[in-house]
Parts: structure tokens; sequence; C-alpha cells
């Protein structure tokens, strides 16, 4: 594989939309699967609401969102996938789905097709080793929201090959972005930091430190965070935001990343944060208002 063309993404959720988004303003083809046929079409009609959004306030040409718009193809199967050079899996945080995933993918693509993950903590050495293409597997790590930050970690598992890399490498840089490079360790570098500083924030409502808004305004106004870490976790997602610390607690086998109560709570109650309405703040009103 000399040359990518087209991208195939594997999950249309808040990140894979961002990736589709990104990809196709810097002229990828797009090929976009989700395992639930809605959120493909409304991950689309997301990307198109946000580059509109982008053309009112002066930073996209009319024409350049009508042009990437159209490279932006819905994949009904996964088989719809085969013509990709570079498929990114950005499905739910879940070794068990994202394992499931790669068992399918694989047979249907090109062998030199390269495969990524946009996991954000788990092993990239053993994602790869679910695989047929350890050598031409690597992590990809975007932030969210993807269109926005200009930061992108790649992760190379113990196989990845130097040719695999240089080509995510230039990838990311077609897209703009800058890249730092993490070792294959539980949540990389951004979350390996970030994480905890947010499970802390939930330790400190959970222990009745702090309201809500007592620690959001505190790591804003006090510490020049642009948002709160509650905020921030319902932006993330709070599965998300769990499956983080779990993988971070398991993986280095350290209490000091045991995932609190209160986040666990939320998950189960399906208070996911911004995208199911609810988490530590209620989106469903004109303005957020603090859950506790
Ligand atoms: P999300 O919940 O918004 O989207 C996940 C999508 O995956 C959903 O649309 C779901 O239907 C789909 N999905 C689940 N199982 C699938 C399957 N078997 N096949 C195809 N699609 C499937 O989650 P997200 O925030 O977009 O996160 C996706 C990935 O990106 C995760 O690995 C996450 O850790 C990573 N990530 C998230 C953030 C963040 O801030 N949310 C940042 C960087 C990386």
């Amino acid at each position: 594989m000399s040359k990518i063309e087209t991208v195939g993404i594997v999950g249309a959720g808040q990140m894979g939309g961002g990736i589709a988004h990104v990809s196709a303003l810097a002229g990828y083809q797009v090929l976009l699967y989700d395992i639930s046929p809605d959120r493909i079409e409304k991950g689309i009609a997301t990307i198109n609401g946000n580059m509109a959004r982008q053309v009112a306030s002066g930073k996209l040409e009319e024409s350049d969102r009508k042009a990437a718009m159209e490279r932006i193809r819905p994949a009904a199967e996964l088989a719809d996938l085969a013509g990709a050079d570079l498929v990114i899996e950005a499905a739910t945080e879940d070794e068990t789905v994202k394992r499931k995933i790669f068992t399918q993918l694989c047979p249907l693509l090109n062998p030199e097709a390269l495969l990524a993950t946009n996991t954000s903590s788990i092993s990239i050495t053993r994602l790869a080793a679910a695989t047929d293409r350890p050598e031409r597997f690597i992590g990809i790590h975007f932030m969210n929201p993807v269109p926005v930050m200009k930061l992108v970690e790649l992760v190379r598992g113990i196989a990845t090959e130097d040719q695999t890399f240089e080509m995510a490498k230039a990838f990311v840089g077609r897209l703009g972005k800058t890249v730092t490079v993490s070792e294959d360790f539980p949540a990389f570098i951004v979350n390996r930091i970030l994480l905890p500083m947010i499970n802390e924030a939930i330790y400190t409502l959970y222990e009745g430190v702090g309201t809500v808004e007592a620690i959001d305004t505190a790591m804003r106004l006090g510490a020049n965070h642009p948002m709160g870490p509650l905020q921030l976790a319902d932006f993330i997602g709070l599965d998300t935001c769990l499956s983080i610390m779990q993988v971070l607690h398991d993986g280095l086998s350290d209490s000091k990343y045991r995932p609190c109560p209160l986040l666990v709570k939320y998950v189960e109650a399906g208070w996911l944060g911004r995208k199911t309405g609810r988490g530590f703040y209620d989106y469903r009103g004109e303005h957020p208002v603090p859950t506790r």
C-alpha cells in the first residue's frame, strides 16, 4: 500500500463522525460504518451541521463544504469498507467489541490495507494481536472534538512497522494536526494524565467537598482550565471515562486509579453525559443544570 485515498471508519459516534469530517475536508474519500444504521445517518447530519457552522464563521468555503460532504459515503455493511486503504476503528471503548470488529473486518480488507484504532486507552499490541496484520496496525488517537483539537497521539504496537508509522504520520499531517508519539502503555499520554484528574474531581463531589458547580468553577477560575472537569467528563462521555479508568486500574495495578463509585453509578443509570442528555449536568433544558 503506497498511498491512502479512501478512509473507512467503523463507529459513527462523536469521534468517528469527527474523523470523517476532517478526513473528507483533507480530500480523502470516506466510508462511514456503524452497527446502528441510524447512527450513520445522524453522524452524517451532524458533520453537515458542523461544516455549515464553519462556513458561517468564515473558516470554510461553501464549495469546500459541498465537495467534502460528497466525499462521505455511508457504508451499510462492514463489507462496504473492502476498498479502503486505511480503516480507523472508532467504536465503543470496549475491548470485546473492538476485537470482534477486527475479527469480522480483516478478511474483508485488501491484505495491504492499514488498520488503526482510535482507542483512548486499550493496548495497541493486544488489539493488533486480534488482527491478521499487526505490522500494519497502529493507534491513531484523535482528541474530541476532532475538527477543533490540534493533537493526535500515534501509538505503535510491538509489531508496528516503520512504514505503517510513516504513513499514519503523513495522514495525520495532511489533516493539519500535530503528532505526539506515545509508547503503548495504558491510556497513553493525554488520558494517563487527564482521566485521573477527572476521576479525582468525581471523588471530590462524592465525598461532599464541593458541589458540581463549585468544583467546575474552582478548576476553571482557579487553575485556568477552559472547562471544569465534570463538564469535560460529560463531554467525553462517562462510559468512556469509566472504561479508561478501568484500563488504568487493571493495566497498572495501582489503587490510585480506582474508578470513583459515583462514576460507576452514573454509567449504570445510563447518564453518560451530553450524548444521552444527562450526566453531571442535565442538558435537556435550555441551559445545562447540575444534577447534584
Ligand atoms: P460514541 O458512544 O459516541 O460512539 C461509539 C459508536 O460505536 C456508536 O455509534 C456505536 O453504535 C458504535 N458501535 C458500537 N459497537 C459497534 C460495532 N460492533 N461496530 C460498529 N460500530 C459500533 O463514542 P465515542 O466518544 O465516539 O468513542 C469512540 C472511540 O473513540 C472509543 O474507543 C473512545 O475511547 C475513543 N475516543 C473518545 C474520545 C472522547 O472524548 N469521547 C476521545 C478520543 C478517543
